[in-house]
Parts: structure tokens; sequence; C-alpha cells
């Protein structure tokens, strides 16, 4: 599974960063993604942080 953020999209409210710190961090004003392939044991935690982003800037692919 990898994943990704839209940098237009994104507010940088931290929700994803804060909830998912082993694969969200935060850059200059948006949230990043450290690592776009996920690994197992954090499919279910990104697919739940990407069903929470107000925003809809999280995509999982
Ligand atoms: S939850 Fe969504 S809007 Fe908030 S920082 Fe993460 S990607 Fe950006």
């Amino acid at each position: 599974m990898n994943v990704k953020i839209d940098p237009d999209l994104c507010t940088g409210c931290a929700l994803c960063t804060d909830s998912v710190p082993d694969v969200f961090r935060m850059g200059n004003d948006v949230a990043e993604v450290i690592n776009a392939k996920v690994a197992p044991e954090f499919e279910k935690a990104v697919k739940d942080a990407a069903a929470d982003c107000p925003a809809e800037a999280i995509i999982v692919e």
C-alpha cells in the first residue's frame, strides 16, 4: 500500500502527524509522508487517518 499527501489540499492541521507519526510528519506548512510505501503494521492507521483527514488530502493507493 502506498500513501501520499496532496500539498494543495492539506491545511496543516496535524491530525495525521499526531495519530501516525511513524508515517506522517510536518513539513513547512503542510504534512508530508516519511515513506510512501506503508509498512503492513501501519496500513489500518493510515487508512483511518485518510478517512479522518478534514481536507481529504491523504491519498491511499
Ligand atoms: S490530517 Fe489532512 S489536513 Fe491535517 S495535516 Fe494531515 S493531511 Fe493535512
